[in-house]
């Protein structure tokens, strides 16, 4: 008989093994190998079984045994020092708390801290034994977390539970994906539920049309100090439909999806207001929108203050000055829109009004124009972002530069490299992802417990002294424990497939712990071309079974449930797997998740990766590889095109210019299977009298030593902090203070949303009548003198409401002008007919054929930038 619901019932824990509860529900755990150790030494069998997972420990272990453990003076010594650890870990203060007595070097006041920085995102990786996650995204945001924890930054994370997270995947008999949705018992994971004063159940709660209304429980999973609460609909409360709202993640149709998104951001909202409340904590000042789907988050804040008494503009002005959005998608066709009507109907308002149902006082006409786009039908989620977010970016230099050019039409009339749309480029959790052997090696050659270093270039330089055999057995150990591993599910994977035991005997001596091994791992779209390896089969089999310099491959991935396309790729790599003649130098293993992407990046030795570039924003796999000594082969693309050095790996030349993509993929596996064949085989098997391959363990060193203090995460919310929580938190505290001419709270804000008005209304008419030229040689040299003047209408905005610009330069054969300078002009006077005069003198900044124009755009004390409104208007 099945039962119908399952549930967990813990042990009681002995009093002197108490600090075993804390140290399973803090996912602390998850990156650090002491604690684990010490669950690991409850029942190392257990352990296995139950997937390294501490709550499912105290879930199993028999009373007896911990009773037992409770008399063992060492466990129970080992356990206070563990807890005590973590309580110091939790409290002692870290580099955030250390910011604030650094004083700004330009202005030499103390910086802005936001006390409180709100993070939303659909997905976050933390740990395998919370399935919350598809891929990069996901991972990205956990680490983001992870590291945010260990920076000692007061942020609080928002997303969902999911009923059963994202799916399992196992491989049918004839290599076609299946998918598997087991369902979470949240009691037990690593979870507990956000209760109010009295002990009840929080909920939170959203109006849908046809008077339905939308509960979630919120959940807090606890990330070292950041708490992650995540907004839950399986609740008696619900009816049936509105239960599964959190059934899956990236499951169901759009009308699925605007539920849950709508849940994130507005319940998510709610949920945090809630939460901080009832733990005393300050609200956060600043929004962090991890990819547009949490979107609607921007809308609910602006119903905040709307109810605080702002009207919308000025709500508007806040909630822009205070939320910063992060865009991770390269291309349009990646954008999450919605049909404008099934928005509409979501936010619509009661027959004869115009204020939101769901959103009251919000007009629902304003809530649409966020997500305007070329096609009136769509709504689009990353144009809203951009929208409420007065701070934009994305993930690495490339991508920040791809998507100026996308978003271009948001700020028409800049040229793309104008786009205010900023990049800082991903990084991975080093404690995550790196083996214990090199975290180790790193403690060693500090000499201390303590790795928060790690950023500092000098940190890396150590391994200078480190003796390239010793760095050899480091690789070479942690590429056999991932052979076992392979060999471990190759014959998991072959069983369920229908094979039978007797005929696997070749699993034992399948892969070899001394063959060059590459790994492929990530997920199935299109664009990541898993299946460009098998352009050339027959090169692929001369390249695994080449008598001397033999490679072997690993492949991972899943494919989205709907995508029958990927399906198909990976159909392709396990057919050619399954072959008798290959089967033992490459596998597709089933069922990537976080703790075989560990054991993946530990142990391969180069990290493939092929996408069609500019498609892969930014990546991170071949990052947590770099982390390990793995050398990266890959196109260059996302970060891979800012810190190949040409030494830390290889780059597989791109044909991206052309047209043809099967000429394409064609030239581009070729450069592949020539690069593994002529420098990367030849350098992994050219040794030493030892043994030791000296070149490519240089390789190895040299990997570590400029990607190490780079890649890291605690770099990139460093980055993100002071270039975008702190710059929000104050523009946020500027505009709640009263301004220059309007008083009370709020005042600077309101004179913002009444200058964007006047702006808008007055710059149709705004024009550069005329620009004059003085002073200028018959033949110009490089450095003579330019004045320019230039007669404009500002319509009725005040010459210091705009910023007129001359723009000088270099100039193509069509005239346009490449890489210009810009130099403020200055007001000088008004003409008789009333039009105002700007003036500017500059020396000529380059030689050949040079032109200029001139321009004026808005300004305000409280804009990011002179760009910010999109708005300019050129000369001519
Ligand atoms: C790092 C990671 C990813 C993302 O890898 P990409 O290189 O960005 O494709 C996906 N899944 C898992 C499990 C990961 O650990």
């Amino acid at each position: 008989m099945k039962a119908l619901r399952r549930f967990t019932v813990r042990a009681h824990l002995p009093q002197p093994l108490a600090a075993l509860e804390r140290l399973s529900i803090n996912l602390r755990w998850s990156w650090d190998k002491p604690t684990q150790d010490l669950f690991q030494t409850i029942d190392p069998e257990l352990w296995k079984l139950v997937g390294a997972d501490p709550v499912a420990m105290l879930g199993h272990v028999s009373p007896e045994r911990l009773e037992e453990l409770a008399h063992d003076e060492h466990f129970v010594a080992r356990l206070a020092a563990l807890a005590a650890d973590l309580d110091d870990y939790l409290s002692r203060p870290l580099w955030y708390q250390q910011l604030a007595q650094v004083n700004d070097a330009d202005s030499g006041a103390a910086p802005v801290l936001p006390n409180g920085i709100a993070y939303f995102s659909m997905e976050f990786g933390v740990a395998e034994v919370l399935p919350n996650y598809s891929g990069g995204l996901g991972i990205l945001a956990g680490d983001h977390l992870k590291s945010a924890s260990d920076l000692g930054l007061p942020l609080i994370a928002v997303g969902l539970h999911y009923r059963s997270g994202y799916f399992r995947q196992s491989l049918t008999a004839d290599g076609w994906q299946h998918e598997n949705y087991p369902l979470l018992d949240p009691q037990g994971l690593p979870l507990r539920l956000l209760t109010d004063a009295g002990g009840e159940t929080v909920l939170v709660s959203l109006v849908l049309p046809d008077s339905a209304e939308l509960f979630a429980r919120v959940w807090i999973a606890q990330v070292g100090r950041i708490p992650l609460l995540l907004l839950d609909s399986d609740i008696p409360e619900n009816d049936h439909q509105l239960r599964s709202v959190t059934d899956r993640l990236y499951g169901g149709d759009q009308e699925h999806r605007i539920r849950q998104e709508l849940l994130a951001g507005i319940g998510g909202v709610r949920a945090i207001r809630a939460f901080t409340q009832i733990e005393g904590l300050a609200a956060p000042e600043v929004f962090h929108m991890n990819e547009g789907h949490a979107g609607f988050l921007g809308a609910e804040r602006i119903r905040e203050l709307i109810e605080a008494g702002l009207d919308f503009d000025t709500a508007l002005t806040v909630v822009r000055s205070s939320t910063v959005f992060t865009t991770h998608t390269p291309v349009p066709a990646g954008i999450d829109r919605f049909p404008v009507d099934m928005v509409a109907r979501y936010f619509g308002a009661d027959p004869g009004g115009s204020s939101s149902r769901l959103l009251p006082g919000v007009p629902v006409e304003r809530i649409l124009a966020f997500g305007a786009e070329d096609d009136p039908t769509k709504f689009n989620m990353a144009h809203m972002g951009l929208r409420l977010a007065q701070r934009a970016n994305g993930v690495s230099l490339l991508h920040g530069r791809v998507s100026r050019e996308m978003f271009n039409n948001l700020w028409p009339g800049f040229d793309p490299a104008e786009v205010p749309i900023g990049s800082i480029t991903n990084g991975v959790h080093a404690p995550t992802w790196a083996a214990p052997q090199w975290l180790e090696l790193g403690r060693e050659l500090l000499g201390t417990q303590d790795l928060s270093s790690l950023q500092e270039p000098e940190t890396w330089g150590r391994l200078h002294e480190v003796d390239p055999g010793h760095l050899w057995w480091i690789r070479s150990q942690l590429r056999e424990a991932l052979v076992h591993d392979v060999r471990d599910r190759v014959r998991r994977s072959w069983l369920e497939r229908g094979a039978a035991d007797a005929e696997l005997k070749w699993i034992a001596t399948a892969f070899d712990p001394n063959v060059l091994t590459i790994g492929f791992a990530r997920r199935v779209p299109t664009y990541k071309r898993l299946t460009l390896m098998l352009r050339d089969p027959e090169r692929l089999r001369r390249l695994l079974l080449d008598p001397e310099r033999p490679v072997q491959l690993i492949v991972a991935g899943k494919s989205h449930p709907a995508d029958e396309g990927g399906k198909a790729l990976i159909q392709q790599v396990v057919r050619f797997a399954d072959q008798a003649d290959v089967r033992h130098r490459i596998a597709f293993l089933p069922d990537y998740d976080m703790s075989m992407a560990r054991t993946l990046y530990h142990g391969c030795d180069v990290w493939l990766n092929n996408p069609l570039r500019p498609l892969e924003a930014c990546g991170t796999s071949g990052m947590k590889s770099a982390l390990n000594g793995g050398l990266n082969l890959s196109i260059r693309d996302g970060w891979w095109d800012e810190w190949y050095d040409g030494e830390n790996g290889w780059e597989i030349p791109t044909a991206d210019g052309l047209a043809d993509e099967n000429r394409r993929d064609d030239l581009e596996a070729a450069a592949l299977y020539d690069l593994l064949e002529r420098a990367v085989a030849p350098k992994f098997y050219d040794r030493d009298e030892r043994g030791v391959p000296t070149r490519w363990v240089e390789m190895v060193r040299h990997t570590l030593q400029v990607l190490g203090p780079k890649v890291l995460a605690s770099r990139m919310v460093q980055d993100y902090t002071e270039r975008y929580y702190l710059p929000a938190a104050r523009a946020l505290r500027q505009s709640i203070e009263p301004g220059v001419e309007t008083e009370g709270p709020f005042g600077a804000a309101r004179e913002l949303a009444l200058y964007r008005q006047k702006v808008h209304k007055a710059w149709p008419n705004v024009r550069v009548v005329e620009v004059d030229s003085y002073g200028l040689p018959d033949t110009p040299l490089l450095g003579s003198e330019l004045t320019l003047t230039a007669r404009v209408c500002l319509e009725d905005l005040r010459p210091d409401e705009v910023t007129v610009q001359a723009v000088l330069g270099r100039v193509d054969t069509g005239d346009a002008l490449v890489n210009p300078v810009t130099i403020p002009m200055t007001h000088s006077g008004k003409t008789d007919a009333g039009e105002d005069l700007f003036t500017a003198s500059t020396p000529l900044p380059v030689t050949g054929p040079v032109g200029y124009t001139v321009r004026v755009l808005p300004h305000h004390r409280l804009l990011a930038g002179d760009n910010e409104l999109g708005l300019v208007t050129l000369a001519g």
